[in-house]
């Protein structure tokens, strides 16, 4: 058990006549909330089967929330008989495994069918447990059903962070799966119906605007990175720890291995690199970069879909002649990442549709220039000649070219390295986000109540629009 008080900390008078009198004696020293994020298990291994930024996000901003004085209850899907069902990751801070459908794991297009198991295992906990959750935020759009079928029928505020969007991600996969109707009219009614909207870009809020609904209410909360773990090093340390030579030419990327990340671009990339790209006006060939190198970092399970991506990149990097250049590191922990972070030169994201894209402020808080596709969430993190640059997505030249200008312009490379961790340090921090969806909490949650006071019954409401920009600070 907890040590904290299974009452919420807000009552809610029975009748809106009767004088409001702050019930001191009931309230416990933390609110509890709960997220859901009923794929992305916060308590998982980072970097395989299917485990990336919506892990880390519901996880970081979970445990800074506890910091701030929240009690935090993070649920998601039983993916596993041996998996513990609860994993208290601190004082005040724990994951929830429910048991919804087979305790195993189910791609994310065939999970729907579950949720409303996972609605009943949700009830049934708080039953047994004694506890109402007065404010529920959600992640993703099969948790934000899940929320809107409690909100139905409780009193809750309901908070939703989408992290990817169908109708964007759509536009960039050959074949819609049988779901798409039904995730797309969910994510239309979710930012119609919640309380509040956390959006990660202004660009992800554009995007909800333009093409999902001009009702609901929004605001734009960036992510963030642990900056205490993801800073500078010096290059040569961390070259030396991982075995490389001081004058390769290091090529890195971090992430999952799935075909919308764009991993093979960056391979085709690589490959003109090692030839030495063409100069289209004068037909001559740049100098080649000297000791190429590809460093891939992303664990992968051999029989599932990542591991047919995995595949799939070794068999390109072996046509394309880059055996040799090219080393698979595998999964790899939050501890050991800043290491390949700050021996790269240039860390690259190749992604077709790119939500957020926690890698990049990672790599720039370790002070290594990015080179991105210029789409979603990358279009805000990364500063074109600041702390990397922009190309246009699937374009294996631009990368190619990109790239190289960062291995071969020393000066600006550097000034780049210089720019990148400030900008991380000043705009991105798992703390400062934490502190702005803990205000949003307690303002929705005080309306909530007068609300109630007022009218005598729960209503939706939405906090004072402020209409905030998002918390950037041009660095
Ligand atoms: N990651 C990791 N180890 C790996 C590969 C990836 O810890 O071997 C982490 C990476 O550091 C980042 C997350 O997985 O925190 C990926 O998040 P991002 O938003 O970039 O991509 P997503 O997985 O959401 O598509």
């Amino acid at each position: 058990m907890v040590s904290y008080s299974s009452k919420p900390g807000i009552s809610l008078p029975t009748a809106a006549s009767q004088p409001y009198v702050a019930p001191r004696k009931t309230v416990p020293t933390r609110q509890a909330i709960a997220l859901i994020s009923e794929h992305g298990d916060p308590a998982a291994e980072i970097g395989k089967d299917a485990a990336g930024g919506q892990n880390v996000y519901v996880r970081q901003v979970g445990e800074a929330l506890a910091k701030l004085g929240w009690q935090v209850d993070m649920f998601t899907r039983k993916v596993n008989p041996q998996d513990a069902a609860i994993v208290q990751h601190s004082p005040h801070c724990r994951t929830i495994r429910l048991v919804a459908g087979p305790e195993q794991f189910i791609p994310r297009d065939a999970l729907f069918p579950y949720m409303p198991e996972f609605v009943e295992a949700f009830r049934a906990f708080q039953s047994k447990e004694g506890i109402h959750y007065p404010l529920v935020h959600t992640n993703y759009w099969m948790s934000a059903w899940v929320g809107l079928q409690l909100k139905q029928h409780s009193n809750i505020q309901l908070i939703h962070t989408y992290h990817s969007l169908g109708v964007v991600k759509y536009q960039t996969v050959p074949d819609r799966p049988a779901i798409a109707d039904t995730r797309l009219a969910i994510e239309r009614q979710i930012l119609e119906q919640a309380d509040c909207i956390v959006a990660t870009s202004p660009q992800e809020q554009d995007a909800l605007r333009t093409l999902v609904s001009e009702q609901g209410y929004i605001e734009v909360i960036p992510c963030g990175t642990d900056i205490d773990n993801f800073h500078t090093i010096p290059r040569a340390e961390a070259r030396a720890t991982l075995g490389f030579a001081a004058d390769d030419a290091i090529v890195l990327y971090v992430g999952r291995f799935d075909a919308r990340k764009g991993v093979e671009t960056l391979v085709r990339a690589c490959a003109q690199l090692k030839e030495g790209i063409v100069n289209k006006e004068t037909g001559d060939r740049a100098v080649k970069p000297a000791n190429l190198r590809l460093v891939i970092v992303g664990g992968s399970d051999p029989n599932g879909a990542d591991g047919l991506e995995r595949e799939r990149i070794d068999q390109l990097v072996q046509s394309m002649g880059l055996a040799e250049q090219t080393v698979f590191a595998g999964q790899i922990g939050h501890t050991q990442l800043p290491l390949y972070y700050t021996a790269a030169d240039v860390c690259v994201i190749p992604s077709h549709y790119e939500p957020f894209g926690l890698v990049a402020i990672e790599a720039m808080a370790c002070g290594t220039p990015v080179v991105a596709s210029d789409v979603g969430g990358l279009k805000f993190t990364v500063v074109p000649n600041e702390t990397g640059l922009l190309v246009p997505p699937q374009d294996t030249e631009a990368f190619a070219q990109a790239i190289e200008r960062v291995l071969t312009d020393e000066l600006w490379a550097k000034k780049l390295r210089q720019q990148a961790p400030i900008r991380v340090q000043k705009n991105f921090s798992w703390s400062g986000a934490a502190v702005h969806l803990s205000d949003l909490y307690r303002r929705l949650l005080a309306q909530s109540i007068s609300s109630t006071l007022f009218f005598g019954a729960a209503t939706t409401t939405q906090p004072e629009r402020s209409e905030k920009p998002p918390i950037l600070k041009e660095a």
